[in-house]
């Protein structure tokens, strides 16, 4: 590749977009970054709401992170955050709250030992379940540990847990609400073998990468807003509410369309959603197989919704899972970052949920919440932020493109091409990372 005849396209400025550019970037690369929206950060971005003439800043959906999500910090760090300051790092930790007030399940990780010691001895002194329950969890772990978190043929992850004995009460207290967690897809369809990818980064290696990540500040201000800032500041062009209409395959690259006319790029790097990418590869029919790939997606929602109370109100944990309610996670944003009184409750996955209307799930999630926390009063005001597809469908077997495509000079980043993760920020980010490795190899 000669550096100097070298123009990439970026099209799409979520974390795939974005990490792509940043890593071409520090390359000097010339790289112009296409977003059709007015704001950057894809399906990790913050909005703004207004109640009652105020605004308020929300994310559109609460995000989580791992400790194992190493390009995702090594990003954050090389755009100037620092860790400490925009995330905080909670050691493994579960506590399933009932809607009768008391928890159902809790598991601390030990934080005092190597993983994955102390997952295993989390797990053994964990409460809510019997000491069978728990010998069977540990025994699991380990056996995972012995095969390498590997399997011989992808299945749906009910299955899996059913074949390693893992009770009912096990699978509801622990690997469903990690399965949700992980992979927005539920476990009668799940694919084990994704979920024991994450379990492997979360496990093996350095303990803290079991630790929880917990945004402090708003999702953009961690994200999409410093790393578009460090490719402006390296003179990198980022253009916002430019949809790339048309991509033309041309002598020696790409013509492509926004509304501003044609312009002629060496190479591209599409990083869209599955839905979007249709219309940029309907004129590339060497990307034929790539369309009939993400035509086979399905998608799972998320939906977040934001409950204010007064402003001293504050829960007895920064987050607690939800046993036998609408909700399934519940955070306080008081104590994460400040939004006193403000808590997000989130729903992964499909479920009976989605045909309620939004005021009718929202005081529903709010008077379970009343059962399980006594203190907290009728809610100031609520939103609910449904994200329709949220992130694909993670099944047991599902054919993904690689980044890597039948288009000289034509790479697909995004969370739905990583193959070993589920729809994750760090699966989007690698997947940008091993474009712009793939983009400087050719
Ligand atoms: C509510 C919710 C909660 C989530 N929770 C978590 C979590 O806890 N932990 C976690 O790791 N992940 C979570 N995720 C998943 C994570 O946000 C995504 O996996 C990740 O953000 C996807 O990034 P991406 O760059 O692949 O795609 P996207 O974010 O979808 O980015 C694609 C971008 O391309 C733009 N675009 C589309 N078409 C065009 C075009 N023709 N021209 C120009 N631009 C175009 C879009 O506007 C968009 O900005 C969550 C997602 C949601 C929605």
């Amino acid at each position: 590749m000669n550096k100097q005849n070298t123009h990439v396209a970026v099209i799409g400025g979520g974390c795939a977009g974005l990490s792509a550019a940043a890593a071409l970037v520090e390359q000097g690369i010339q790289v112009t970054l296409f977003e059709a929206s007015s704001q950057l950060g894809g399906r990790a971005r913050t909005v703004a709401v207004e109640n009652n003439s105020l605004m308020h800043l929300l994310d559109n959906g609460q995000h989580i992170l791992l400790g194992a999500y190493h390009e995702t910090l090594s990003l954050l760090k090389k755009v100037g955050i620092k860790e400490q300051d925009a995330i905080l790092r909670l050691p493994l930790q579960i506590n399933m709250q009932t809607v009768f007030a008391n928890s159902a399940f809790s598991l601390k990780s030990a934080s005092y030992l190597p993983a994955p010691l102390n997952l295993l001895v989390g797990l053994l002194f964990s409460n809510g379940l019997s000491f069978s329950e728990r010998i069977a969890a540990i025994k699991l772990m380990y056996k995972l540990r012995r095969t390498q978190y590997q399997l011989s043929k992808d299945i749906p992850l009910v299955q899996f847990l059913l074949f390693n004995d893992q009770t009912e009460k096990l699978t509801e207290m622990l690997w469903e609400p990690l399965c949700l967690a992980a992979l927005n897809t539920p476990i009668e369809i799940a694919s084990t073998r994704i979920f024991l990818n994450v379990l492997k980064d979360s496990f093996s290696g350095n303990k803290r990468n079991s630790d929880l990540l917990l945004p402090r500040q708003d999702l953009s201000q961690i994200i999409s807003h410093p790393v578009a800032n460090y490719i402006r500041a390296n003179g990198r062009t980022i253009m916002l509410n430019r949809r790339v209409r048309r991509l033309v395959e041309v002598p020696n690259g790409f013509n492509l369309e926004t509304k501003d006319g044609v312009q002629f790029f060496s190479h591209v790097i599409i990083a869209v959603s599955p839905v979007r990418v249709e219309k940029l590869v309907v004129e590339l029919p060497k990307l034929k197989r790539v369309w009939e790939q993400t035509q086979a997606y399905a998608f799972q929602p998320i939906y977040t919704i934001y409950l204010q109370y007064p402003q001293d109100i504050q829960l007895p944990s920064v987050i607690s899972g939800l046993n036998g309610m609408t909700g399934q996670w519940i955070f306080d944003r008081g104590q994460l970052c400040g939004q006193k009184g403000l808590i997000a409750v989130i729903i992964s996955a499909t479920g009976l949920h989605q045909k309620m209307g939004q005021d009718a799930l929202a005081l529903t999630v709010a008077q379970e919440l009343h059962h399980a926390y006594p203190m907290l009063p009728k809610p100031l005001w609520h939103k609910v932020i449904a994200e329709k597809r949220a992130t694909f469908s993670c099944t047991s077997d599902l054919a993904r493109p690689t980044n890597k495509t039948a288009q000289p000079g034509l790479f697909i980043a995004g969370d739905y091409t990583y193959a070993d993760y589920p729809a994750t920020i760090e699966g989007a980010v690698r997947s940008g990372i091993r474009c712009a490795k793939l983009l400087l190899n050719s």
